[in-house]
């Protein structure tokens, strides 16, 4: 296959195919926080993150959730339909943690009455702020129909992902999502892995997922084996 560097994010390269509209994913080890200040590698991220991303949009899929994902190809590397990405990250918070229990005060770990979506712009020079439709609006992020499609999707995705991920003893506390547009049609796009969800063990409360990283809680790599082995029963 023909494969072309495209662009270089913070954990993920892109390459263009021989095929017009598809692209080639490869997962790196690197990993980053609070908007890139904090900078380091959590070996074998790169892999762990291709193999979850790969189950969760499977998953989706087969729940009927429109996604971006092909296939995998190799252990670090999955082919997807292009997208032209949505600058607007949509977070979907089941239980208090991170951003939101500092922004409103409440304690990480108290459940929200329902789950809620928050949406915020995707610009890295601004630091990802928190908007809403109305700021989504006046700069022509989305339209108003796809920011509808957005919420819709969340929530769905939110129902699909704690419901499966309860029977594995995990307890889905938060996640972040994009999604991008392919032929006039929203699709999710990106990964679903512990870099962009917050999961904490059901029963003990551990946390299985980036926090382990950016508040240097040891055992990172470990945390994200096992996401993996209680998704798919691999031992990475
Ligand atoms: N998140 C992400 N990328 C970002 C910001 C947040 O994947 O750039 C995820 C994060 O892992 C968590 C959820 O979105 O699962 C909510 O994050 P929060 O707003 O609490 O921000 P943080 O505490 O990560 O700064």
């Amino acid at each position: 296959m023909e494969k072309q560097p495209l662009y270089e994010g913070k954990a993920k390269r892109i390459y263009s195919t021989d095929v017009a509209d598809e692209l080639l994913v490869y997962y790196k080890d690197d990993a980053t926080a609070f908007n890139g200040l904090k900078k380091g590698t959590i070996d074998s991220k790169g892999v762990l993150n291709n193999k979850i991303t790969t189950f969760f949009f499977d998953l989706l899929g087969k729940n009927g959730i429109p996604h971006h994902f092909i296939k995998r190809v190799s252990e670090r590397e999955q082919l997807v339909k292009s997208l032209k990405i949505l600058p607007v990250e949509v977070v979907v918070r089941n239980i208090a943690a991170g951003s939101l229990a500092k922004r409103i005060g409440w304690e990480e770990g108290r459940k929200l009455p329902a789950p809620i979506v928050e949406m915020y712009y995707k610009n890295d020079e601004l630091g990802d702020p928190l908007i809403n439709q109305h700021h989504i609006k006046i700069l022509e992020l989305a339209t108003e129909e796809q920011v509808k499609t957005l919420e819709e999707y969340a929530f769905k995705i939110n129902e699909i992902l704690t419901n499966y991920l309860r029977e594995k003893k995990i307890e889905l506390i938060d996640f972040k999502l994009e999604f991008g547009v392919h032929n006039g049609q929203v699709l999710l796009g990106d990964e679903i892995s512990p870099d962009t969800c917050r999961f904490w063990d059901s029963e003990t409360g551990e946390k299985l997922d980036k926090d382990r990283f950016r508040r240097d809680l040891g055992n990172v790599e470990d945390a994200y084996k096992e996401i993996l082995f209680r998704l798919t029963g691999e031992k990475a």
